[in-house]
């Protein structure tokens, strides 16, 4: 048991994936914290490993090729990496749901959007057929589609409708936790804001905890309460979301800042991260950003910093703080 003053909490999460001879470092001693009824923003680079530690904390890595090397992972205090699988089946969609990126993928084509959200609350609670569907409709209507569209098949939604059913599964059993992997990237900007705006209410309806992995710290700034930005399977930065923005500290994260569009500022070129994001079947040794840092100290290449608090909530593995 660990104390549960959080409702999430990971430490030292280690994944690794094994791809024709090679050991793909996707997750690295991955330390987050997330509390009861938090918003965190889980920011990186395509393949820092955000939506690899969402599996993992899911019990959904797929084994072979990948395993979970070290780590535990709390949830309301209690190990999820000791669960066994019947355990974590009950616990995914009730206790931990997951909203996905392509709601065209997510949702099955050939079963009408109100028999999907009525399977998933039958596969957690003991009620008819009949009670499970009344409850669908109801779950449609929160998010904002007519009841009497259940019968439809999700080939009749728009993108944003048929993101919105996703919604209305992973809130169909009221979880404590939901993981909401890059859940507008694709859709419209205009239908964004709607789902992201529709998200963020029905979280406080339902007093959820919400992990939000995107890229977008435009996105992270409307509706996250803390942010962590990852890079190369670790945590270099952890903060309150206003701590961040007031004062991003990691040499990564303010080269994060400096790439938003500035739509004031005339430019011909817009500011990029130089270099590329490490091959993860060989992170540079010392910290992993050093070979793109433009702050970088002799020790850097050498050593792996600590994780170092700055101020209360706000933590940074970076030698420039030690
Ligand atoms: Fe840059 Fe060194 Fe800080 Fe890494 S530890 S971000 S290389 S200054």
């Amino acid at each position: 048991m660990n104390d549960q003053k959080n409702l999430l909490s990971i430490k030292n999460l280690t994944i690794h994936y094994k791809t024709g001879g090679n050991i793909v470092h996707a997750v690295d001693n991955l330390d987050l914290d997330l509390g009861h009824g938090e918003t965190l923003g889980f920011v990186g680079e395509t393949g820092a490993g955000k939506t690899t530690t969402a599996l993992g904390i899911m019990g959904l890595i797929p084994n072979p090729p990948g395993k979970i090397i070290n780590g535990q992972v709390f949830f309301k205090g209690e190990d999820l990496l000791k669960k066994k699988h019947k355990e974590m089946r009950s616990i995914r969609g009730k206790e931990i749901a997951m909203i996905f990126q392509d709601p065209m993928t997510s949702l099955d084509p050939v079963m009408n959007v109100g028999d999907q959200i009525a399977e998933m609350i039958r596969i957690h609670e003991q009620i008819t057929k009949d009670k499970a569907l009344e409850k669908a409709e109801v779950m449609l209507e929160t998010v904002g589609i007519r009841k009497d569209r259940s019968k439809d098949y999700p080939h009749q939604f728009s993108g944003g409708m048929k993101q919105r059913v996703g919604i209305a599964i992973a809130l169909a059993c009221n979880p404590k936790l939901i993981i909401a992997d890059e859940p507008t990237t694709a859709l419209d900007v205009t239908i964004q804001a709607q789902v992201l705006e529709l998200m963020k209410s029905l979280k406080e309806k339902y007093d959820t905890s919400m992990i939000l992995i995107t890229h977008d710290l435009g996105i992270v700034a409307e509706i996250c309460d803390k942010v962590a930005i990852m890079y190369a399977g670790n945590v270099v930065e952890y903060s309150d979301k206003n701590s961040l923005y007031l004062n991003p500290l990691h040499p990564y994260t303010n080269g994060l800042f400096q790439s938003i569009p500035d739509i004031e500022k005339d430019v011909d070129k817009l500011n990029t991260i130089k270099g590329l994001a490490p091959d993860p079947t060989n992170l540079p040794k010392g910290c992993t950003f050093h070979p793109r840092c433009p702050k970088a100290l002799p020790v850097c290449s050498e050593k792996k910093p600590d994780n170092v608090m700055v101020e209360p909530n706000h933590y940074v593995k970076c030698f420039l703080y030690n």
